[in-house]
């Protein structure tokens, strides 16, 4: 029986279909689509026809993706820190298990573009066994993120046999699905998926949102399917140049998120992956956004803003700086730009 869900019908996995949108530069895509794979979601495809530029960049490929000749192939180092095949362990207290290599849509900013949606990403019935194992193993592992590829591109059986499998080790506290089909592929998340999820807790769910124009109201069906069986959801959105690199357009997307009970989590500055330099902004323009939210959205709408260290260093937070200075009295601007101190004393 095949581990993946049917190829949803009428996706768009050859570059002649994309000749219904305008201004298609078909050579450059087919060059392009012989080196990373391309899937739009029907779903997603008639939300690029709706929206447009921020939605198509996401997806449809670009010449650049070819000639980026600094970029890094495996930016995080995570083949190094893998201990066996397809499973990441970074951080002492948790791990990372690629459990999918399919995804319903390709992002062509994908951080993991050497693999995903390649022969290369080979997912076996044995990597899923040795990495069941070596969690198993390691006591210091208290959080396993499932994640891929898309972990919920797997059929609801398949899913369910690693997720019980993981609930099964005595030592693994939470269980963690990055995913990014509530947002590209969201009739996938099915009465029936959420109730098999909901057998697992403590399990939270962190989806991937990019733009305002992907809340519609199927993805917002699919993120109260998963709410409502319990399932914390949480946001991971990558800043991304000429889609979403703009404090109102970031503003929006955030309100919208926890309007349909997503708490946004990380804003990430783009990795620097081979063939997605096109994608990435600098430091300042991700800093200005922050401090177009902070103090003046809800805080729970604000992400934390972060980097993740080239060569496996982990994330690394950036945040503006509100501290002027630090001694006998801390001094610091306000979200207006006020001046203001607090005396750092302490009573004994
Ligand atoms: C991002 C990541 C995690 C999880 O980090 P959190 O800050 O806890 O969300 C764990 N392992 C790897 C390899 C990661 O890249
Ligand atoms: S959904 Fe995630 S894993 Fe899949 S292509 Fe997009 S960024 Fe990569």
């Amino acid at each position: 029986m095949s581990s993946y869900i049917p190829f949803p019908s009428a996706s768009i996995t050859q570059p002649k279909q994309l000749n219904v949108l305008r201004d298609m530069d078909m050579e450059s895509i087919s060059r392009v689509h012989a080196t990373y794979p391309m899937r739009i979601s029907n779903y997603y495809f008639q939300l690029i026809k709706k929206f447009g530029t921020p939605l198509l960049k996401q997806a449809v490929p670009d010449i650049r993706e070819l000639h980026d000749p600094d970029g890094l192939v495996d930016p995080l180092d995570e083949e190094n820190l893998s201990p066996v095949p397809n499973l990441v362990h970074k951080y002492p207290d948790r791990a990372l298990f690629l459990i999918s290599n399919q995804c319903s849509v390709y992002c062509r900013f994908c951080t993991r573009k050497r693999k995903v949606g390649k022969s290369e990403m080979v997912i076996t019935d044995q990597t899923i066994a040795d990495g069941i194992t070596y969690i198993k193993q390691t006591p210091a592992i208290r959080d396993v993120l499932l994640s891929g590829g898309d972990p919920l591109m797997l059929t609801d059986q398949r899913l369910e046999k690693i997720i019980q499998a993981v609930r099964l080790i005595p030592h693994v506290v939470t269980i963690r699905i990055g995913t990014r089909i509530p947002c590209t592929l969201p009739e996938r998340v099915t009465p029936e998926l959420a109730q098999m999820l909901g057998k697992y807790h403590p399990l939270y769910i962190n989806t991937h949102f990019n733009h305002p124009a992907e809340i519609t109201l199927q993805s917002s069906r699919a993120c109260s399917l998963l709410a409502d069986a319990g399932i914390p959801l949480g946001c991971q959105t990558v800043l991304l140049r000429g889609i979403n690199d703009d404090p109102d357009i970031i503003r929006e997307l955030m309100y919208k998120l926890i309007q349909i009970r997503v708490k946004p989590y990380y804003l990430f500055q783009a990795d620097l992956t081979r063939g997605t330099s096109h994608f990435r902004t600098s430091i300042e323009t991700g800093m200005a956004i922050m401090r177009h939210l902070i103090g003046h959205v809800s805080g729970m709408a604000i992400p934390t803003y972060a980097l993740d260290a080239p060569g496996g260093g982990g994330k690394i937070p950036l945040t503006p700086d509100y501290i002027t200075s630090l001694d006998n009295t801390l001094q610091f601007t306000t979200y207006q730009g006020k001046s203001c101190s607090y005396p750092n004393t302490t009573i004994d």
